[in-house]
């Protein structure tokens, strides 16, 4: 069994019982790997306290709704085994997985007797903010209309989009990129949402076409405190040069400076790190 770098994962919880990583195991032929009926979330743990789980933990049954994935738990269990998760491995600063999938019963598009099955796992993770400032890229790809597919569910079908527009960034020399809806409007980054500032102004695009980022909420909900009057509408490509600094936010990336975009040949350079670095300070000391 290949276990992913860097990741020590110990005790994981599948479908109610606590089991070795190495003993973690599902079929082949699971519906999930296949047709990419599975939902996730993305958690950290600070220093022994979860960020948000209820938050984290209902957006995961919103998602494994909107797919269809019914399971019996509660919010209120999964909760509390994201918490063992962190007790049980011995963690203090971590990231913790939970999952929901498909079974391999049939491997039919759909059949009654497919099974819904859900893990949490949790790993050692010291990180609040990305350190490293980005450069990206537009990607060709648009993010998927709402009437394309649930777009606000945490998916693997939509990440395998996300994963595509990415690998595409870093092989033409970005660290990521940013998807633009059907209308033209930034939508997000592969793994996070988008801010810009100017002047006292925080603009985000709205989120008819994003992920409803719990970090997001987390920036709105402060930046009126840092004396910043947050604004949530379509943005266009063309006002990327207008802005002083543009950070992304994300509950692994946590608050991350960038540095560039680049599109339609040109590189628009913010020189906005001093700014971004109050935004994160706001963020560490909140998390
Ligand atoms: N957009 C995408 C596509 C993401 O993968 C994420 C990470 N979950 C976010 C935005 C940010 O969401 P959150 O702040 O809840 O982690």
């Amino acid at each position: 069994m290949i276990i992913p770098k860097g990741i020590q994962a110990g005790m994981i919880w599948m479908n109610g019982n606590w089991v070795e990583e190495a003993d973690a195991k599902i079929h082949i032929l699971t519906h999930s790997l296949h047709y990419s009926g599975a939902v996730f979330e993305g958690i950290k743990c600070y220093n022994g306290k979860i960020f948000k789980l209820k938050e984290h933990i209902e957006r995961l049954f919103r998602s494994a709704e909107s797919l269809f994935l019914s399971q019996h738990f509660s919010v209120e269990e999964i909760s509390q085994i994201c918490e063992e998760a962190v007790i049980k491995n011995n963690l203090k600063n971590a990231y913790i997985r939970p999952l929901i999938w498909r079974g391999s019963e049939s491997m039919k598009m759909h059949s009654d007797i497919l099974s819904t099955n859900i893990m949490v796992a949790g790993w050692a993770s010291n990180r609040i903010n990305d350190e490293e400032s980005y450069n990206l890229t537009l990607s060709y790809w648009r993010r998927s209309h709402p009437t394309t597919m649930p777009i606000h569910a945490k998916s693997a079908s939509m990440y395998n989009m996300m994963t595509i527009a990415l690998i595409e960034a870093e092989n033409t020399g970005f660290d990521d990129a940013i998807l633009l809806d059907l209308a033209g409007n930034i939508a997000e980054c592969t793994t996070t949402n988008i801010f810009f500032i100017k002047d006292n102004l925080l603009i985000t695009p709205n989120t008819h076409n994003c992920i409803e980022g719990i970090t997001r909420a987390t920036v709105i909900e402060f930046a009126p405190r840092l004396g910043y009057t947050v604004i949530e509408r379509d943005i266009k490509p063309d006002e990327i040069k207008g802005f002083d600094a543009c950070f992304a936010t994300g509950t692994a990336a946590g608050i991350r400076n960038i540095k560039s975009i680049s599109y339609d040949d040109e590189k628009i350079v913010f020189d906005g790190a001093d700014i971004v670095r109050k935004v994160q300070d706001k963020y560490s000391s909140i998390v």
